[in-house]
């Protein structure tokens, strides 16, 4: 059972059920605000993921195939996994968040 301490006087005195109840509520209103947040985060790395493959152009030469970053315009790469980006590219940015925050 939660004890809590007067600042006032140091008595300790026990907390009823009723406190340990408003307690495991709350904890259960934050795990699901939590788990609501990472399944936000989730959708926003896919649409950005999405979003950054959409914006590799693709070019047809006459040495065949090559890609470029429609954002950074860095250079043309032989396929699109291969693209570069500049450190200011809207997509490096996406990835370094991604990596803060713990995904890929
Ligand atoms: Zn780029």
């Amino acid at each position: 059972m939660a004890s809590v301490m007067c600042l006032e006087c140091g008595t300790t005195i026990q907390l009823g059920e009723w406190y340990e109840d408003v307690e495991s509520k709350k904890i259960a209103e934050l795990q699901s605000t939590i788990t609501a947040q990472v399944d936000i985060i989730k959708l926003l790395k896919e649409d950005a993921e999405m979003l950054a493959d959409y914006l590799i152009a693709e070019w047809h030469g006459k040495d065949g195939f090559t890609f470029e970053c429609q954002v950074c315009e860095a250079g043309f790469f032989e396929t699109k996994e291969s693209v570069k980006h500049t450190d200011d590219c809207l997509i490096t940015l996406h990835t370094q968040l991604m990596n803060e925050l713990g995904e890929k």
